[in-house]
This record gives C-alpha cells, structure tokens and sequence, in this order.
C-alpha cells in the first residue's frame, strides 16, 4: 500500500458529511459531533499496526512503534469552529494518517524510528475562548487556575464539559508526558491567508508562528453637547483614536511581515447629540521578530500620546494578553524546503499569523516545523473554505517527503 493522497481527500469528504450542516462543519471540541468525528478516525486507526491512547488532556495518540524509541510526531486537530471548514485541522490529521499508512507499509510494520500521529483536543478554543488546549498541556504551558472558571455561552462550566469527555483538568500536567523521546513535529496547514494564491505557489514553508501584542487603548477626552461646543473647544476622544487607527497602518509597514489591527471601538455616551468623551479601541500587533513586536508597540504608544495631546486627551493602555513569535526549528526549516520543491518545483517561507498546535509543541523545546497548503481567496473558519484538490495531493506528497527526510535526520542523531 503506497502513498494514496486521493484517499485523504475522499476521506476529509466523508468526514464532512458526518459532521458539517448546511453552514459548515461543527465539530465544536468537547462536543457529541466532535466525539463522532473521532470515533470515526479511530475506525480508520484500527487497520494499523499502532497502539492508541487518550492522553490526560483529551490528545489522541497513534503509535506506531519503530526500532528506535526516538519519535517522530505529525499533528493536526479535528475539532472546528461553529460553521467551520472542510480542511483546517482535518487536512493535518488525515494527510498525517496517510503518512503513517505508507510508513506502517514500507517498513512492514516496524519503521526505524518511531512515528506517532496526534489529533490535539481543543485546538480552535471555540466553545471556551481557550485555543491550543490540548497542546498547551502538552507543552506544559497551560494554567489550570486560569481555565478552571471559564464558562460557555450556556453558562456550562469548562470543566464540567471536560468530565463528560472523560478528561479531568486537574489532570493536565501528566499529559506532558507524551513529550518523552519526541524527537520532530511536523504540522500540515491550510494557508488561511491569500499569500500563497497571490504569489501562484500551491505549497509554503512556515518560519514559525508571530508574537501577538493584545491592549485595550481607552481615549479620556472631554463629553460636550454637540450644538454648543465650538470645534476649537472640544476635547473629542474619537479624533485621537481615529489617527492611531491610521497611523497604525504606517508602524505596520515599516517592517516587512507586521501586521496592526485596530478591530474593537467604542464610544461612550454614544449618541449622535454629544462629542466623544470617551473612546475605548482594541490594537493586536503581530511580527516574528520579538524586537519589531517591541518596537511596534513602543510606537503605537508614543503615537496615541502625541494623539491624545493633540485632542486635549489622555490615554491609558492595559494589556489584553501577549504571546512571544515562536520560530521554527532551522534544520527542519530546510527539509521542509526540499520537500516542497521536489513535490512543486519553488516554495517560499513566511510566518504564520494565526497561532498552531505547532507553537506550542516548538515552545516544549521539540524542533518543529509546519508547511503551507494555499487556500482560495484566504477564506478559512468559514464553509467556504477551499483548496484545489490537486494542491490537497500535493500536499499530502510533500509532507510525506518531510516525513522521511526528518526519519532519517532522527537517525542520523542516534
Ligand atoms: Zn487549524
């Protein structure tokens, strides 16, 4: 049984028509259509050489056992957001799923090193607003105090909808022993960006996943009635948020990959019958490059000063949260080149905006490395969400190329 990625593709198809409605997929995590979605996956495990366990964080393990204990991991998540897509998180898995077909085949059940597929619980945070769950307890990152109290939009208790699944919170901590004798990850993504498309190249390489700067930004001016404030009087706290909401885009720009985001604003009193006295703005800044992050943030605030005197204003800053760039590891940064070309004759590198399951098995200290599939128009987390089927197989190809070329890499270590 060699390589079949036309399987991978008819079974993300069926996948769907288990778990998507006519708005999309749902495999919310901690949910009954996610428990099928992976009933279903375990079904297709069953004809493999591999032992399989439940981790103390709810992350499924397939173990294909190898001459040597030295792991190769390849990961992916099959829960989604509510009226998600066909192919993020679900590719990962299932084009990892073949991989392991092909590998269990060749080495008649006993590769050289060993291989192990992981489906990450809770990657998407959708349903409690924690994404990277599973793999946070993986990694030992995770904060059992901090997620204890969260609640869903019924006002279930995270971890009440944990038990259910059989996973205890208090539990986390041991799920990171799984990182025992992980020697590689690998992570197969959709682009959910239109980088790739634009640039007509099906498949990319990933440098690591951006740091994310995250405030609340409130403008104190000054509210006044409308009719009988005369423009050279008024202390107007939406002016100075408007021109950090432009002058954002120029801080962005200096540097290459950057991006700033102003995605929240509020007026207060908000009615059409007063100046703004008030004026509440959210700002995310991501760059790969920690010292840009800084440098962009320090810039972001210098501006809403100068904005904010200009206005009459004041300005306060609270962090919302804050997550370091995590690069990926360089020896695989090149194996994952190779792999892309030979399957697609050119590739490129470029970060990742969004965060992955990747990040945080990188931030555990285990070399790690992702590959971009293009996505059409950059439409993910949404039921519009594509791939050309012949970028699909290709993908599949080439992580399989990335798959032996880490193996040998790993036994090259030994
Ligand atoms: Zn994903």
């Amino acid at each position: 049984m060699s390589l079949n990625p036309k399987r991978t593709i008819a079974e993300l198809k069926q996948l769907r028509a288990l778990t998507a409605d006519e708005n999309g997929a749902q495999r919310v995590a901690w949910t009954d259509t996610w428990l099928s979605a992976r009933d279903w996956f375990a079904t297709k495990v069953k004809e493999l050489p591999v032992e399989e366990h439940f981790d103390a964080a709810g992350n499924s393990w397939v173990t294909l056992k190898g001459a040597s204990e030295k792991s190769l991991l390849i990961g992916g998540h099959l829960d989604s957001v509510p009226n998600g897509g066909w192919l993020d998180g679900a590719l990962d898995e299932l084009a990892g799923l073949e991989v392991l077909r092909r590998i269990a085949t060749e080495f008649q059940g006993k590769p050289p090193v060993t291989v192990r597929l992981v489906d990450w619980a809770d990657e998407e945070g959708a349903r409690f607003g924690r994404s990277l769950l599973g793999s946070s307890a993986f990694a030992g990152t995770h904060s059992i105090e901090a997620d204890r109290g969260r609640t869903d939009r019924d006002g279930v208790k995270m971890e009440d909808a944990l038990r259910r699944c059989g996973v205890e919170i208090e539990n986390f901590p041991d799920a990171e022993k799984e990182q025992k004798n992980a020697a590689a990850y690998l992570e197969l993504h959709i682009e959910q960006g239109p980088v790739l498309e634009r640039m007509g190249l099906p498949l990319g390489v990933v440098l690591g996943t951006k740091g994310v700067e995250r405030h609340n930004i409130t403008f104190h001016g000054q509210e006044a009635h409308s009719g009988s404030t005369p423009m050279n009087a008024r202390r107007d706290a939406l002016a100075a948020a408007a021109k950090l909401a432009l002058e954002i885009r120029t801080i962005a720009k200096k540097h290459g990959d950057a991006v700033c985001t102003m995605g929240s604003v509020k007026t207060f009193p908000g009615i059409v019958t007063a100046v703004v006295g008030r004026c509440e703005v959210t700002l995310d800044q991501r760059d790969l490059n920690a010292s840009v992050l800084a440098q962009m943030h320090r810039e972001a605030k210098e501006a809403s000063e100068r904005f904010a005197a200009e206005e009459g204003c004041t300005v306060n800053w609270s962090r919302l949260w804050n997550i370091e760039p995590v690069p990926f590891h360089p020896h695989l940064l090149n194996l994952c080149e190779r792999a892309v070309r030979e399957t697609s004759g050119s590739s490129h590198r470029m970060p990742s905006g969004p965060l992955h399951d990747a990040a945080e098995v990188a931030r555990a200290g285990i070399p790690t490395v992702m590959m971009f599939v293009q996505s059409l128009k950059g439409i993910s987390h949404n039921k519009i969400e594509d791939t050309k089927e012949e970028h699909l197989e290709m993908s599949v190809v080439a992580l399989d190329r990335l798959a032996s070329k880490t193996m040998e890499w790993i036994q090259q270590q030994n």
